[in-house]
């Protein structure tokens, strides 16, 4: 981790609790970072064991990034326990499943408010403690649906598409400020979010056999690329996406039935 050194410098991350969200917190203490996990609630104390087991350094930090108010309290909390942040990743967020015919308006609303506001909300309150310091990296956590839509899961991919370009409002504003913005995209990744969905008998194998890497993605791998993301290493990248899916959208040419053209 030497290459990717984040010693002194503070890291927040959203949804730090589970999933891919704790892969993070894991992957930036490992590199250095004094981590703020920032979740619901105290099941996310684990992480914060994980992290101080490893003998890294991070603190729990109870937030709810749909409530401003909560946000608010959350940068003050981490800036007096751990000082002013330099790494923010936003990553806390789900999956409401909805078809647009009869996606009930709030439930549209409370998807937007966790998977896009509640990512502005977390800029601007820690973007604050970095654009007064004049340094910072942003890394937000989108998706592969960002780019393509997934049928019935309601506001999801809107949002996420929506996150990638304030992303890069974030990058064009806020860089001659020296903070840098840039976005992550998962495909398949195995997580308490999308465990239910493995556990149904076939479905592990079927999909794995779509991602030409041959296996579902695991936290690490999104967490190895936010760490170079967030590290100096990447100064010169901002505005950018990085999608990790193990190829898997790289494979639309391979649903045309092409009669003639296939592997004898
Ligand atoms: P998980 O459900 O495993 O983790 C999400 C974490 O965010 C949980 O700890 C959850 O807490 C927390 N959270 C939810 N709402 C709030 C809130 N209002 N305030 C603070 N924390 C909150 O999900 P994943 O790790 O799978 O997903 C993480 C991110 O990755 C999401 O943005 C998701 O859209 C994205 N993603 C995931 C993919 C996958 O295949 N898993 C693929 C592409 C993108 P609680 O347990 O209390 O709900």
């Amino acid at each position: 981790m030497a290459w990717l050194d984040l010693t002194d410098k503070v890291a927040v991350v959203t949804g730090g609790g589970s999933g891919i969200g704790q892969g993070i917190a894991i992957g930036l203490a490992d590199a250095g970072a004094m981590v703020a996990v920032l979740d619901r609630d105290e099941g996310s104390l684990h992480t914060v064991d994980d992290i101080t087991s490893r003998g890294g350094q991070a603190r729990f930090v109870r937030c709810d990034v749909t409530d401003d108010h909560s946000v608010a309290a959350a940068a003050g909390e981490s800036l007096k326990a751990l000082g002013p942040a330099s790494i923010l990743v936003n990553n806390a967020g789900a999956l409401r499943a909805g078809s647009l015919d009869t996606l009930s308006m709030s439930d549209w609303q409370a998807n937007l408010a966790l998977n896009l506001t509640g990512y502005f909300s977390c800029a601007q309150a820690f973007g604050a403690q970095m654009l007064k310091k004049g340094t910072g990296a942003i890394v937000h956590i989108a998706s592969v649906s960002a780019h393509f839509p997934q049928n019935h899961s309601g506001a999801y991919s809107p949002g996420k598409a929506a996150v990638a370009m304030l992303s890069q409002q974030l990058a064009t504003e806020w860089g001659p400020r020296g903070v840098r913005s840039n976005v992550v995209c998962p495909g398949l990744i195995r997580t308490p979010m999308t465990q239910a969905i493995y556990d149904t008998p076939g479905v592990l194998e079927a999909r794995r056999a779509m991602v030409p890497r041959g296996r579902i993605g695991e936290p690490k791998d999104i967490a190895n690329a936010v760490v170079f993301l967030a590290s100096d290493r990447a100064d010169y990248i901002t505005g950018a996406e990085i999608v990790v899916d193990g190829g898997f959208t790289r494979g639309i040419m391979n649903l045309i039935p092409r009669p003639g053209y296939d592997a004898k």
